[in-house]
């Protein structure tokens, strides 16, 4: 079990070894959906587990549960024995709660995706707060990633794709956000006609 303080792993360079860079990455992506979903009630993120046992990727996603008082965030993997508390996070720039409570999501649609899409979501650099609680607080599922958000905000994110997507130089990571754009773009003209 890792207990970890989130304020050891801010700013972690980008030289740093890479177990520290990959521990960095991991705790602050918890920390991500853990926040930017319901507090109380233990959920299963669509963060994959980053073990590689007999040097094979653990085919596990990451349940968080998530307590505002005291403020702690417990995670586990769904598959293997990896798990971990985390301290330190509140008001850190990785805590998307919301700072007032939202009148309810009423209308909302649950789109889904493939865990590589939902990926490509995670690492898109230009979101907003908003867009960036909907990507973190989508839900593994047996059918696959599960993306709840009402109207606005999926038209918000694939507004995003297709910005950042224009603007990415790297061809291989280009296609990855095109693809992206194509299937969220399907998936919600298809919630909107059900
Ligand atoms: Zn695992």
């Amino acid at each position: 079990m890792y207990v970890s303080d989130l304020r050891h792993f801010f700013d972690v360079p980008d030289d740093a070894p890479g177990p520290a860079r990959r521990m960095a990455e991991h705790l602050t992506s918890v920390v991500r959906a853990a926040s930017a979903g319901d507090a109380g009630a233990k959920w299963v993120s669509a963060l994959r587990c980053r073990r590689r046992p007999g040097h094979r990727a653990c085919p596990g996603h990451i349940a968080v549960r998530r307590t505002d008082v005291p403020a702690s965030i417990e995670w586990a993997c769904t598959c293997c024995s990896d798990e971990g508390v985390i301290s330190g996070w509140e008001g850190s720039p990785f805590d998307l709660r919301q700072r007032r409570p939202e009148a309810g999501r009423a209308g909302g649609h649950g789109v889904v995706i493939s865990p590589e899409v939902s990926d490509t979501l995670r690492r898109l650099v230009l979101l907003d707060t908003a867009c960036e609680r909907l990507v973190f607080r989508a839900k593994a599922s047996e059918e696959g990633v599960v993306l709840t958000g009402d109207d606005d905000e999926l038209d918000e994110l694939i507004g995003y794709v297709a910005a950042e997507a224009n603007h990415e130089e790297d061809r291989r990571r280009q296609k990855r956000l095109d693809a992206a754009f194509a299937v969220l773009s399907d998936a919600f003209a298809q919630a909107q006609r059900l």
